[in-house]
């Protein structure tokens, strides 16, 4: 049923309009963080229709020109956060679609069975884990059994092999060390995360340049700082939008999140922001429907 009012969107044009107005002249960068591969490659699939899947170079052009012009219109570039162990899947789609995407890793657990954080806690806890001083945070994950650095019984991150085997076009940058919320770290820890997560991308994955992704999307001024010191080139949030070179701060980059499971019209949808319009458009109409019962 929803499958049928998302093509309905997508075939009576607005989703073209959508696509016109936000997207013709700016980049759009999507993140996902684990989804299966048959279904990340109907999402491709869907994407090679409507846009400009570009290519790594042509992306840190744009970044070091601060242009979007170098860029064929509708241009989307493809992340995904964390370096889950299942995007290893996914390195087949991205290399018979020719499709170039960079993954977001954390090398404090490559190469060891050391589990992330945010997998063993759910709901409010969760939350609140996020927010405030980091070193409460650890403690209550302590208190409550979970180590970041004590070895699970399932591989979590991709293994430094399955990197260095990954096919050319799949590209490799930073996510921290052990994803700690880095606005709630101190700066000397805040300094070791990112300093390190560099230094293992410059020895172990050889590429030109290296970007990173704010773990849950959050940074201040200091962590921001910090990034572009420490040698990345350019840094994504997870702040909502599309992006225009000549204006936005190359280390505050918006992306577009899609959800791993996702239908690829939904995929598309959330892509061009039409999504997040509907979205609110829903919780608007459920609020006054609520109000007048
Ligand atoms: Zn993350």
């Amino acid at each position: 049923m929803k499958t049928i009012f998302f093509k309905f969107l997508i075939k009576i044009g607005i989703f073209n309009i959508f696509r016109r107005v936000l997207q013709k002249d700016r980049l759009t960068v999507l993140f996902y963080h684990s989804p299966k591969s048959c279904l990340f490659n109907e999402h491709i699939k869907l994407f090679k229709r409507y846009y400009n899947l570009i290519q790594r170079e042509d992306l840190l052009s744009a970044i070091r020109e601060k242009d979007n012009s170098v860029l064929p219109p509708y241009s989307i570039y493809i992340t995904f956060d964390d370096g889950h162990v299942s995007n290893k899947e996914l390195f087949k789609v991205l290399k018979n679609e020719e499709v170039d995407a960079e993954i977001f890793v954390c090398p404090g657990l490559i190469d060891t069975k050391r589990a992330f954080w945010f997998k063993k806690f759910h709901g409010k806890e969760k939350n609140m884990l996020k927010s405030g001083i980091w070193k409460n945070s650890e403690y209550h994950m302590f208190s409550k059994g979970f180590d970041y650095k004590k070895d699970y019984d399932q591989l979590s991150s991709l293994t430094l092999k399955q990197i260095k085997e990954a096919p050319l076009n799949v590209n490799f940058s930073g996510h921290s060390m052990f994803h700690p919320m880095l606005t709630g770290i101190d700066k000397e820890r805040l300094n070791k995360e990112i300093k390190d997560c560099y230094d293992y991308l410059k020895n172990n994955v050889n590429q030109e340049s290296y970007f990173f992704a704010y773990p849950d999307g959050r940074f201040d001024s200091k962590v921001r700082r910090i990034v572009k010191k420490n040698g990345f080139e350019a840094a994504f949030s997870t702040k909502y939008g599309f992006i225009d070179m000549t204006k936005d701060d190359v280390f505050s980059l918006k992306r577009i999140g899609i959800y791993d499971d996702a239908s690829s019209e939904k995929a598309l949808l959330q892509a061009c922001g039409l999504w997040s319009v509907l979205e609110s458009l829903f919780k608007w109409l459920k609020r006054l429907f609520t109000s007048f019962r």
